[in-house]
């Protein structure tokens, strides 16, 4: 395989990728762009992944750096959730297409005994613990719900059940993990999946190389 070519000459393309859910489920649509991923992120080591083609690689970063790799152009394109697009704020990213991927919704979740309905009612002070700070500022704003916000950086459902907030604001999908810690989901915040993030001028520059992949991947979206 002939070595990479810079970036600057246009003609290698860097897909930002997250391992797990997002990755498992962003690989049909590469293949249908032709694309095949040359090792497999969980039992290799690297963060720089070939592929079948010599002008894509991969690169393998948390889910939510995926928009600060793009943003700043040192990858042309990559796979991000709306939750963390809504925390990043998408400045300098353009937004072309819903992958209908990794789908679970955004909710506010409270102790199965903490009537949260009451507690909004009577405008108390809400303590709520979350990754999500941004979001979460935005939709008790939007409530007129003054809050107190508690950054955490995962397993928020342990925060109400050891007294370090009333609520917590997180993704949600089966709901399972949050029966098992005796917790409810009282609100939706937001439908979530992942989006394709591209860089603007990587667009402009590269749009003979990014254009069909964009087209392959609208086509094998599957609603
Ligand atoms: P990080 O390690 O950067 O904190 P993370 O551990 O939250 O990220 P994942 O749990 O793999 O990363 O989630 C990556 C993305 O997948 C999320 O940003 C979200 O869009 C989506 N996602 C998270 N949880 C679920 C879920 N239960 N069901 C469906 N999609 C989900
Ligand atoms: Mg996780």
């Amino acid at each position: 395989m002939p070595p990479f070519k810079n970036n600057q000459t246009g003609m290698t393309i860097t897909i930002a990728l997250s391992k797990g859910r997002i990755f498992d489920e962003t690989l049909p649509l590469l293949a249908a762009a032709g694309v095949v991923p040359g090792e497999d992120p969980e039992s290799s080591r690297k963060l720089i992944l070939p592929t079948n083609r010599a002008d894509v690689r991969l690169i393998i970063v948390r889910a939510s750096d995926v928009p600060t790799y793009v943003q700043y152009g040192a990858a042309d394109m990559g796979v991000a959730g709306k939750d963390v697009l809504d925390e990043h704020g998408g400045v300098g990213l353009y937004q072309p297409l819903d992958l209908n991927i990794a789908r679970c919704r955004m909710m506010v979740a409270v102790r199965n005994d903490f009537d949260y309905a009451s507690a909004v009612r009577q405008g108390a002070r809400l303590r709520v613990a979350t990754k999500y700070v941004q979001t979460a500022r935005q939709h008790f704003a939007a409530k007129g719900v003054h809050v107190d916000l508690i950054k955490l950086y995962g397993s928020m459902e342990l925060a109400p059940l050891v007294g370090l907030s009333d609520a917590i604001v997180d993704l949600v999908s089966s709901g399972s993990t949050l029966k098992a810690n005796h917790l409810t989901a009282v609100e939706e915040i937001a439908q979530i999946s992942s989006r394709l993030v591209v860089n603007q001028a990587s667009l402009k520059l590269k749009r003979n190389e990014i254009q069909p992949m964009l087209d392959a991947f609208a086509k094998a979206v599957t609603k």
